[in-house]
Parts: C-alpha cells; sequence; structure tokens
C-alpha cells in the first residue's frame, strides 16, 4: 500500500464516521507566535479545544504538514540517526472537539490498525498515563488487549503538550513491534526503548487542560480529543520494511541523489547517513520555502538555513561539488506534488531560493571546514577535545557555520565544544556593535518636522483616503 493510498484510506476511514476532512494548514502558524513551526495535527485547531472558537463542526480529521526542527518538539539531531524521525513530515489525524472521548478514539484506532489495516495484535503494544485507569480498562475490556501489552509511563512520554503553554493533557499510545533483529538488540529492549524496534506509530491524546506560562493547569470547557500518526512510520509498517526511508515517500528522493552521485544506497554507513540526511531535508527545504520562509539569520529563517547547510555539509561529504540540494526539489514533487499543489505552483521559485543559499554558503564552506579540520589536527595531538569558543565564533561569524553545524562536524571525532566560550565571544560582539550604534538618524528627521512646524508650518488632517496624499501640508 503506497504512502497516497494510506493517506486517503485513513481520511476515507475517518469521513465514513463522521469526519469533516480539513486541508492542511500551513508550516508557518499564523497568530501564534508561540509556534515555531506546525509541530502537530491539532494547531490549527488550538482555539476549539480552548473552546474560543466554533466550527460547523464537532469531528475533523487530516493530514497536516509537520516540522520538528526547533522548539518544544526538535528531531533535527535524530535526522540520519534513526529510522523513524524526520524533519518534516505528515500527521494523520482524528480530532473531537468536545464530541467524543477516551473510548470512541480508542475504538476507531483500533479498528484503524487491526481491522481496516488488518495490522497483527501480538506485534502491538499499547501504553497509558501512569494513572489512567479508565484507558487502561477500555484497551483491555473494551478491545481485549491482554495487560501485559498495556504499559504506563509517565509525564515525558504520556502527557502531551503543544508548548510550553496551550492545550495538553495524558495520552494513549500505540507501537509496533519491527521484530527481533531489530533495534538495539539489547535483552532488556522493551517498549519506551529509544532505539527503531518498539516504534511509536499512533498517539491518540485526551485534550483536558489548558497550561499558562506559569504552568498551572485549568481545565478545558470540554474533554476533547486530539491524535497523531505518522503517515511514514505507518506507511513502513504497510510495506514491510523497518524504516521510514525505505517506503516509497522517500525512496524515490533517494533514488534521485544515487543518480546524481553515482553512490547506490546500503552500500557504505556513511554515505547512507548522508543520504537520509539529504532526502529528509530536501522535503523540509521544499515545504518550508513553500510555505514562505526563508533563508535568514534569524527566528524561523535560521532554522531554515540550519536545515540547508547541514543538508550541504552532507551533499559534500558525499562527494558533490555544486549545489544538489535544488535539484532534489523534482523528487519531493513527484512524490508530493498531488496532496500539496501549491508545491507544483511554487516549483522553481523553490528552486531558485535552495540554489542561490547553496551557493552562498559554497564559497565559505570549503574554507571553514579546513579551519576545522586543522584545529581538530592539532588539538589532537595536545590531547584536548574541546573546540574552543573563537574557533566556533570565527565559523559562526565569517564562514557562516551554525553552531550545531559545528557541533554535528566534529562529533563523528569525539569533540565537543566550548559553548560558554563561544557565547562570550557572542555577547562581547553584541557590546561593539551597541558601542558602535550612532542612532538611526531619526534625530534628523524630527529636526526637519520641528522646524517646519515652528516656521508656521501646520498639517491638517483631511480623512483616510485610498490613496496616502501628501499634499496636505497647508
Ligand atoms: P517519538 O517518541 O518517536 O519521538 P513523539 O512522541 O515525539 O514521537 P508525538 O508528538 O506523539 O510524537 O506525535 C504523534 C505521532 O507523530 C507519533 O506517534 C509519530 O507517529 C509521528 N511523529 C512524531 N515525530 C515524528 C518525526 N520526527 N518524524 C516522523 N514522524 C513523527
Ligand atoms: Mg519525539
Ligand atoms: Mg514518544
Ligand atoms: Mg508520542
Amino acid at each position: 500500500m503506497t504512502g497516497r493510498e494510506l493517506r486517503a484510506k485513513f481520511l476515507t476511514f475517518f469521513m465514513e464516521r463522521g469526519h469533516t476532512i480539513v486541508q492542511s494548514s500551513g508550516l508557518v502558524p499564523h497568530n501564534d507566535p508561540t509556534l515555531l513551526f506546525t509541530n502537530a495535527g491539532m494547531n490549527q485547531f488550538k482555539d476549539c479545544f480552548l473552546g474560543m472558537e466554533k466550527r460547523d463542526y464537532v469531528r475533523a480529521a487530516s493530514s497536516q504538514k509537520c516540522v520538528r526542527a526547533g522548539g518544544k518538539h526538535n528531531d533535527l539531531e535524530n535526522v540520519g540517526r534513526t529510522a523513524r524521525h524526520h524533519t518534516f513530515f505528515e500527521m494523520l489525524g482524528n480530532f473531537s472537539f468536545g464530541d467524543y472521548f477516551k473510548k470512541e478514539a480508542i475504538a476507531y484506532a483500533w479498528e484503524f490498525l487491526t481491522k481496516e489495516l488488518k495490522l497483527d495484535k501480538s506485534r502491538l503494544y499499547v501504553t497509558v498515563y501512569t494513572d489512567d485507569d479508565e484507558a487502561a480498562e477500555i484497551w483491555h475490556q473494551q478491545e481485549g488487549v491482554p495487560r501485559e501489552r498495556i504499559y504506563r509511563f509517565g509525564e515525558k512520554d504520556n502527557f502531551w503538550s503543544m508548548g510550553d503553554t496551550g492545550p495538553c493533557g495524558p495520552c494513549t499510545e500505540i507501537f509496533w513491534d519491527n521484530g527481533p533483529g531489530t533495534g538495539c538488540g539489547s535483552p532488556d529492549c522493551a517498549v519506551g526503548c529509544d532505539c527503531d524496534r518498539y516504534m511509536e506509530i499512533w498517539n491518540n491524546v485526551f485534550m483536558q487542560f489548558d497550561r499558562s506560562a506559569d504552568g498551572t493547569l485549568t481545565p478545558l470547557p470540554k474533554p476533547s480529543v486530539d491524535t497523531g500518526m505518522g503517515l511514514e512510520r505507518i506507511s513502513a509498517v504497510m510495506q514491510g520494511v523497518t524504516s521510514n526511508y525505505d517506503t516509497d515517500l522517500i525512496q524515490g528522493i533517494i533514488k534521485h541523489i544515487e543518480k546524481l552521485s553515482g553512490k547506490k544506497y546500503r552500500t557504505n554507513d556513511k554515505d547512507d547517513v548522508s543520504m537520509r540526511v539529504i532526502a529528509d531535508h530536501s522535503r523540509a527545504v521544499t515545504f518550508l520555502i513553500c510555505d514562505g520562509v526563508l533563508p535568514s539569520n534569524e527566528g524561523r529563517g535560521y532554522v531554515l538555513r540550519r536545515i540547508m547547510r547541514r543538508a550541504a555539509r552532507h551533499a559534500k561529504m558525499l562527494g558533490f561539488a555544486e549545489p544538489v540540494l535544488y535539484r532534489a526539489v523534482d523528487a519531493v514533487n513527484s512524490i508530493m506534488g498531488d496532496a500539496f499543489p501549491e508545491l507544483l505552483e511554487r516549483e522553481e521559485y523553490v528552486k531558485k531560493v535552495i540554489k542561490a543559499e547553496e551557493e552562498r554558503f559554497a564559497e565559505t564552506l570549503d574554507r571553514g571546514l579546513a579551519i576545522l579540520n586543522d584545529e581538530v589536527a592539532s588539538l589532537k595531538k595536545s590531547g584536548v577535545h574541546v573546540i574552543p569558543g573563537e574557533i566556533i565564533f570565527k565559523l559562526y561569524d565569517t564562514f557562516g557555520f551554525p553552531i550545531d553545524l559545528t557541533a554535528d562536524i566534529v562529533a563523528a571525532e569525539g569533540f565537543i565544544l566550548d559553548e560558554a566560550g563561544f557565547e562570550a565571544c557572542m555577547e562581547r560582539q553584541r557590546e561593539q556593535a551597541r558601542e558602535n550604534w550612532k542612532g538611526s538618524g531619526e534625530e534628523g528627521i524630527a529636526a526637519i518636522f520641528k522646524n517646519l512646524h515652528n516656521s508656521g508650518v501646520r498639517t491638517k488632517f483631511v480623512g483616510y483616503g485610498e490613496k496616502c496624499s501628501y499634499g496636505t501640508v497647508t
């Protein structure tokens, strides 16, 4: 079953059960400064959960574009390392706004997985929040899940929050066993282990509280349901593979990279990591730029820039001398363009932005890498395994190396960064900037108006016109 078929199957299943299908919202959240990027299907429904917005439906389902590369949910470091994390992914979700609650949510999830998709129950496990006996009983008595397959976890795993503030609540999650021979191989490996064997596929959140900035939990007007299942993960399960990167949603991009690089996936571990990083990052970059983010030195734009520069470095490691990320856009769009037509509309624009950023960084990447390699070599001789703050700062300030890129490069050699030293250099630069600040020049403009006023010139308010008029000084 292809990713595309699964997406459609999920939405149809919930539509047949009274849910309104809602389009994915964009990756840049509107009117929500608490959020860097859309990180879950529930984001666009936040106000419905809080009881601040009424819609003409109380059940919804969607397939939401998500990016987790900063803020509360950040998987940037996991990409390339695990088989199940992406920076960009799609989250399938069903939602109840004060309509159904635990019983129905659990029944729907179990029916979809075990009847609709016919997953083998002996490979499924569930978890509930520490003291959520109600959910545990529903799993056992209503769905017949044996007690030994029901795990209980605390706040970190089974209490879901969108961010530091906002809707939240206890959750129940469903895990798939990828089978012996996968994951860490430890005899203690079980649900909850951070490896890839027991893979979390679906989270059902029982939205019950609004968390305020001081941590207080205020009950929501009506208990609600918010669920999220990664399309790439459930595709892996249905396609009988143990890595998201082997699903049809991503393989097409990896094949494209193979063709461009002349290298084969799964022949060399290091190259495989680079191919996965490039495949993942090219999706994130394509979708983010398409949704209006531009690489820059702050906020969302800086997160995008960091993702692009990581990809550029991995492209270099794979042997590419020329910009290549922009060439992956074709592969991304041919897989995702039918579900997200905006990709096709803005294809040329997106490619141009990526190529320009790749070219900008290419000028300094080689020189920065040479400096870093020299530093690592000389530190190794002296037995020190910490990169000094001045070097990190120089790479950042002169060569455009985001600090996490430097960390990523030297981690392979067993080095860490002197982050405090880097911060001290940053602070020194800020102070210097403050000292050099000679004002914005606006004082001069104010003086002109003062002189005009003193010479008797007055302005007269003549109402709001369609066009701005400069002819009102009398
Ligand atoms: P994990 O513990 O594996 O990091 P999570 O608990 O952070 O996942 P949730 O916030 O519960 O994930 O999100 C709901 C679902 O979205 C997950 O069950 C998973 O299927 C999917 N998902 C979450 N993060 C990612 C990611 N980085 N890449 C792909 N799918 C993801
Ligand atoms: Mg996570
Ligand atoms: Mg989890
Ligand atoms: Mg989870």
